[in-house]
């Protein structure tokens, strides 16, 4: 598939086509942009931030939704951290609904959910690829799921309705601190958070 650059005047740092069920991790400096693109559509990414000086202050769900006023992540939302400082903005997003309250997959809620699990889910991508970087178990928290579509009824109940990314669709992400972002190309076969069936999706940084 081919793909050019829309960053304006920006430069490709790294380019990855990140497997299905696979995690993927980068260090951001500040300005640089992080593009995901779903390459064959309905495809969930589980998806942590961290400030690269201060890794403890990192992602924070709760502020994120309450400073953007939304529980729905799109075009110009900002992912806030523990101490209120933008990680990232969304720049761009072709897909319109990204979720914020699911939090990811695991072996363990598989199998209370469905009695049997995928032998992996996110939250065990998500403490495989933190150990690269000094973190591990303890450091993962509620996590962002691009292309990922959460409704909540008046009652409060909530549940995952089928993606409603296109194939090609991309959302990117401009780094506002150095941070370390931190992704899980989610491995959930058993419910529609990735269509049953995961597929690859590609992770491109550009420095702008
Ligand atoms: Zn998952």
């Amino acid at each position: 598939m081919t793909f050019t650059n829309p960053i304006e005047g920006g430069t490709i740092l790294q380019d990855t086509v990140v497997p299905e069920g696979e995690p993927w991790s980068a260090k951001l400096a500040a300005g640089d942009v992080l593009r995901l693109v779903d390459l064959e559509g309905q495809q969930a990414v589980d998806f942590l931030c961290y400030s690269f000086d201060d890794l403890a202050d990192r992602y924070n769900a709760a502020n994120t939704i309450k400073l953007n006023g939304n529980i729905y992540l799109g075009q110009g939302a900002a992912l806030w951290s523990v101490r209120a400082r933008k990680l990232m903005t969304i720049i761009e997003d072709t897909c319109g609904f990204h979720d914020t309250i699911y939090g990811c997959c695991s072996v363990e809620v598989d199998d209370v959910r469905f009695g049997k699990n995928n032998g992996n889910g996110c939250q065990g991508n998500f403490e495989r690829e933190l150990t690269k970087h000094g973190l591990d178990q303890k450091d993962i928290v509620a996590n962002v799921n691009f292309f990922m579509r959460v409704p909540v009824a008046e009652s409060g109940a909530i549940g995952i309705v089928p993606g409603i990314s296109k194939p090609g669709d991309y959302v990117s992400l401009r780094a506002e601190q150095d941070v370390l972002a931190v992704l899980s190309n989610c491995p959930e076969c058993l419910n529609n958070a990735a269509g049953f069936k995961p597929t690859p999706i590609r992770a491109i940084i550009y420095s702008t």
